[in-house]
């Protein structure tokens, strides 16, 4: 039987990531390959309710897989969590002829499209781009390697710096929720503590190694800190105490901020994503609606929905156990 979907939206919603392009482009010429029309929906749920759309087609992405950002524009949208918001862009979609859409984001994107989707019993299907990783149903999120990779170039920098002065540096990196940037990294770049909020193991246990550290003859500390770990200090307190504690010590404290959201997206993420793409549009036209596109053990997978939005990612312990053995 022929699919029922003749039109496809595409749109990227809520934090943009390095990659979130590639996705674009993915579902665009995937739809061309399909020969079904692609629709770009601009500024996320807010260009939905207002009709911001652009018929794309395989031209429209040209040279953009190694751009970061996103062509499409991403946005935060409170008109969509009401039911006549949703009711707007549901007419501006039928409007428009579209038939199903494919949403690029994190899982309050994601949660905007279930609810969608139960109202309307509009299809769709979700891509997973965040630098953070923490979205349930797949190893990796599109974005999250390159932000990795900005953070490890950033700390081996900061690394020069401080060993030429015998310093200590805080470094506070993404990740309000989960640690995933902030172990990778710190285990990346050779930090010699790593914080994070699945594992608190104290301000004590932060002096005792930092004594060791120093006292091992080591000309340099980095301390990877991820914005939500719960050892009950921000980085600025961190170096308060650690001065007040362990004078021998000059600290310093470098926040990264949004710089790790840019850039241009990694192979691995431009490849996932490419893969993701095919896959969320190939689903679309089987009849598959409600799904997360996601990877395990390197394979293309769907997860529904519900359960990549309610599911939690959990901190590798084994990276945690190698993480403390490289610290010795
Ligand atoms: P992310 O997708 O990166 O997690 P947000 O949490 O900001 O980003 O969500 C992006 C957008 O998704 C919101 O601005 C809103 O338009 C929509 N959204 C999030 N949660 C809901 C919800 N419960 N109902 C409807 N729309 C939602």
């Amino acid at each position: 039987m022929a699919s029922e979907i003749k039109k496809i939206g595409v749109l990227t919603s809520g934090g943009d990531s390095p990659g979130m392009n590639a996705a674009i482009r993915s579902v665009v010429r995937t739809c061309a390959y399909m020969k079904v029309d692609c629709v770009g929906i601009y500024r996320g749920y807010q260009g939905m309710i207002e009709g911001d759309f652009k018929p794309m087609d395989a031209r429209s992405v040209n040279n953009i897989i190694n751009k970061g950002g996103t062509i499409l524009k991403s946005a935060r949208c409170d008109g969509f969590r009401t039911p006549e918001g949703r009711k707007r862009a549901y007419e501006q979609l039928r409007a428009e002829g579209i038939d199903a859409f494919v949403v690029i984001g994190g899982d309050g994107s994601f949660t905007g499209a279930m609810v969608f989707n139960q109202e309307y019993h509009f299809p769709i299907i979700g891509i997973p781009g965040t630098i953070d990783n923490d979205i349930f149903g797949t190893s990796n999120t599109v974005g999250f390697d390159t932000a990795m990779n900005t953070v490890v170039e950033v700390i081996d920098k900061i690394r020069d710096t401080a060993s030429s002065h015998n310093r200590l540096f805080f470094v506070e990196v993404m990740g309000r929720d989960v640690g995933h940037i902030a172990l990778n990294t710190g285990v990346g770049a050779g930090a010699e503590e790593i914080l994070i909020p699945e594992a608190n193991r104290g301000l004590e246990r932060l002096l005792e190694s930092l004594k060791r550290s120093k006292k091992s003859g080591k000309s340099s500390s980095i301390v990877v800190v991820a914005e939500g770990d719960k050892i009950g200090k921000s980085v600025f307190e961190l170096k308060e105490y650690v001065e007040e504690h362990l004078p021998i010590y000059d600290v310093r404290v470098s926040v990264l901020g949004h710089m790790q959201r840019g850039g241009a997206p990694s192979c691995y993420d431009r490849v996932l994503a490419s893969r993701m793409g095919v896959k969320a549009v190939e689903s679309l036209l089987e009849g598959q609606t409600n799904f997360m596109v996601g990877v395990q053990n390197n394979k293309i997978i769907l997860t529904p929905i519900s359960k990549a939005i309610k599911g939690h990612t959990k901190i590798d312990k084994e990276l945690i156990r190698v993480s403390e053995i490289m610290t010795t």
